[in-house]
């Protein structure tokens, strides 16, 4: 079972990940967005970073709604909410568990994809991180191949046109392009099997 160093580690990884990548993800908003997912999530992710080493949350539900609550208030972009949405929901789900199971942290994360949906009112096919998130807590409990079906939905944004979003405001013009929201959430799927091994 997965206990709250699991979900430190996993956090952590996360953040490293998002930082070594940072300029790609400012690279992929830069065409059809205002170029910041990058220093978004970096400055966001390194905040949940923080907080982690110095508050030591005690249950994997804790460190969840720790992070979603420190993404909220430190990105200043959609993906903030949106992704602070997904842990916080997840972590609620969790709730005072002192050990979860894969399949436990699967069915949190699939009610944090809801709710993400639900606040942003996209679904997938709408070229945002739907479009990983969705594939990635429909591919089960086991974490590679989440993070595998997370980084082909990713790539299977680059032919979509946006509806959601800053990207839809270019209409036609957002086909050709990865996303970069699901591009991230490829990251943070990468990261959850990586702290998994
Ligand atoms: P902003 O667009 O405010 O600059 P970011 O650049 O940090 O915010 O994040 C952009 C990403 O957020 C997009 O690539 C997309 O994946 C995601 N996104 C934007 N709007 C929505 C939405 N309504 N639902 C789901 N994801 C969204
Ligand atoms: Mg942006
Ligand atoms: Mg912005």
């Amino acid at each position: 079972a997965l206990d709250a160093a699991f979900f430190i580690r996993w956090m952590t990884a996360a953040a490293a990940s998002i930082d070594r990548e940072a300029d790609r993800l400012t690279e992929l908003d830069s065409p059809i967005g205002d170029a910041d997912h990058g220093s978004n999530m970096q400055r966001g992710f390194a905040a949940v970073r923080k907080l982690l080493e110095t508050a030591a949350p005690q249950t994997p539900g804790a460190v969840l709604t720790a992070a979603g609550r420190q993404l909220i208030s430190t990105v200043g972009g959609a993906s903030g909410p949106l992704y602070g949405t997904l842990l916080r929901r997840a972590g609620k789900v969790l709730g005072d568990a002192e050990r979860v199971t894969p399949a436990e942290l699967n069915a949190a994360l699939a009610a944090g994809v809801d709710a993400v949906s639900q606040l942003g009112g996209a679904a997938p096919g709408d070229k945002t991180m739907l479009d990983a998130l969705v594939p990635a807590v429909g591919a089960g409990a086991a974490f590679d191949a989440a993070a595998a079906a997370a980084a082909e939905g990713a790539l299977a944004t680059v032919p979509l046109q946006a509806r959601k979003g800053r990207a839809s405001y270019l209409g036609e013009r957002s086909i050709g392009h990865q996303d970069p929201g699901a591009t991230s959430s490829a990251l943070l799927f990468a990261a959850l099997a990586e702290a998994a091994k």
